[in-house]
């Protein structure tokens, strides 16, 4: 009788994934971690922040009021009312709740996104650096990714005739992500205005635009969604959470808004794939909506604080170049100047001698750098950066 073997069970897709560096980053500082050794954690990609008090009592009271059954496919009503108000109010969208679907993650509105638009062979642009996560999606359904490169040079922005040659009768998705991780970059409404000319120019092509880090704004930077521009409403997939802004990183709540037929494509495919959101989550987020937001604002000051210190820092240390960040919480530092070691290889020195876990940034399609994330408390900003700075000079 053959043998069993289940590696021969598993689809071709499987393959195709590969572990993100960043998740595997976070897996190698935990064994170090258990292991009993003291790892300054500088790759972390959310708030070292707890949810705030009265988002937190929302969900006791949800519990005990019983709101423990399926919600609705695409969200309760109430909290697409929510976040409708506050499209309008914030960010100068115009959506009805039937156009909104609450998802588990701003991930997995993507994923829903992805897999009602995208075939294989079809191309998605994705301006460099990106999210990672952007291009496993991609991969796991099948389309291809066009990556669209910006260096430091650029500031970590793509110019608008760089992204206008990528676009060929195969594109149909350009992701763009503003506040941006890891670059920091938040697009100015010019930025987007040249985009959006490009956009319209291509029947067949849509955009998600990933606003999960809007409300971590440094510097008088202001936000602006691409879907208000002339023409986009139609176009835009517009994705956002509450992972970021308001701590709930665990609460796994995010939501897409979009015109009707996308909406309900969207919504479609979450009831295949979940069949709705975290029932206790979204009344925890109508509250995070509709409370005091001082507790959001006081966690952008610290970021803000924070932010200062790192770039002073990083500033002294001789061969990294950096550009301040206008929004969310990473710096990509560029250490190419010392040539020969690559960004990987450099991470995982820097956490076997030194312990200090950092991404790299080949991850996001900046190699040559690595990526500091400042959710992080100031003790171990300082430290980290100390062992980050002589790890760069023993290179
Ligand atoms: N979008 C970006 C740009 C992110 O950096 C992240 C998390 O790191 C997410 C989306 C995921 O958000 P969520 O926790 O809502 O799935």
């Amino acid at each position: 009788m053959p043998s069993f073997d289940p590696e021969r069970m598993f689809a071709a897709r499987l393959a195709r994934m590969t572990e993100s560096p960043i998740l595997a980053m976070a897996r190698k500082r935990r064994e170090l971690v258990a292991a009993g050794h003291d790892v300054i954690a500088l790759n972390i990609g959310e708030p070292d922040f707890d949810t705030p008090d009265h988002i937190r009592a929302a969900a006791k009271r949800a519990i005990d009021a019983g709101h423990t059954h399926y919600p609705p496919v695409a969200g309760l009503a109430e909290l697409r009312a929510a976040i409708a108000r506050k499209l309008r109010e914030e960010n100068g969208l115009d959506y009805a709740p039937d156009e909104i679907v609450v998802t588990g993650g701003a991930k997995q509105a993507l994923a829903n996104a992805m897999f009602a638009l995208l075939e294989k062979g079809d191309e998605v642009i994705l301006p460099a650096p990106y999210w990672v996560a952007y291009r496993g999606l991609v991969e796991l359904v099948g389309a291809t990714a066009v990556i669209v490169p910006a260096t430091i040079d650029d500031g970590w922005r793509v110019p608008p005739q760089r992204l206008a040659a990528a676009i060929t009768e195969k594109s149909r998705l350009l992701i763009l992500n503003t506040p941006g991780n890891p670059s920091g970059v938040v697009l100015k409404e010019s930025e987007l205005a040249a985009i959006a000319e490009l956009v319209r120019a291509h029947p067949r092509l849509m955009v998600i635009s990933d606003e999960i880090y809007e409300y971590i704004l440094f510097d008088g930077a202001r936000m602006h969604s691409i879907a208000a521009l002339n023409g986009m409403r139609e176009r835009v997939i517009t994705v956002n959470g509450f992972s970021k802004g308001f701590a709930m990183t665990g609460w796994r709540l995010g939501y897409a808004a979009a015109a009707r037929p996308l909406a309900a494509a969207i919504a479609k495919m979450q009831g295949a794939f979940t069949a709705g959101a975290n029932s206790i989550a979204q009344h925890a987020a109508i509250a995070a909506l509709e409370g005091p937001r001082d507790a959001v604002e006081d966690m952008v000051r610290t970021y803000a604080e924070r932010r200062r210190f790192v770039m002073q820092r990083l500033r002294a240390i001789e061969g990294v170049r950096a550009v301040a960040p206008e929004g969310a919480f990473y710096v990509l530092a560029d250490v190419s100047a010392d040539g020969g070691e690559d960004d990987a290889a450099l991470c995982d020195r820097l956490l076997a001698e030194r312990h200090v876990a950092l991404t790299p940034g080949g991850a996001f399609g900046a190699p040559g750098t690595v990526r500091i994330s400042f959710a992080a408390s100031r003790a171990d900003l300082a430290e980290g950066l100390n062992r980050f700075a002589a790890g760069l000079a023993a290179s």
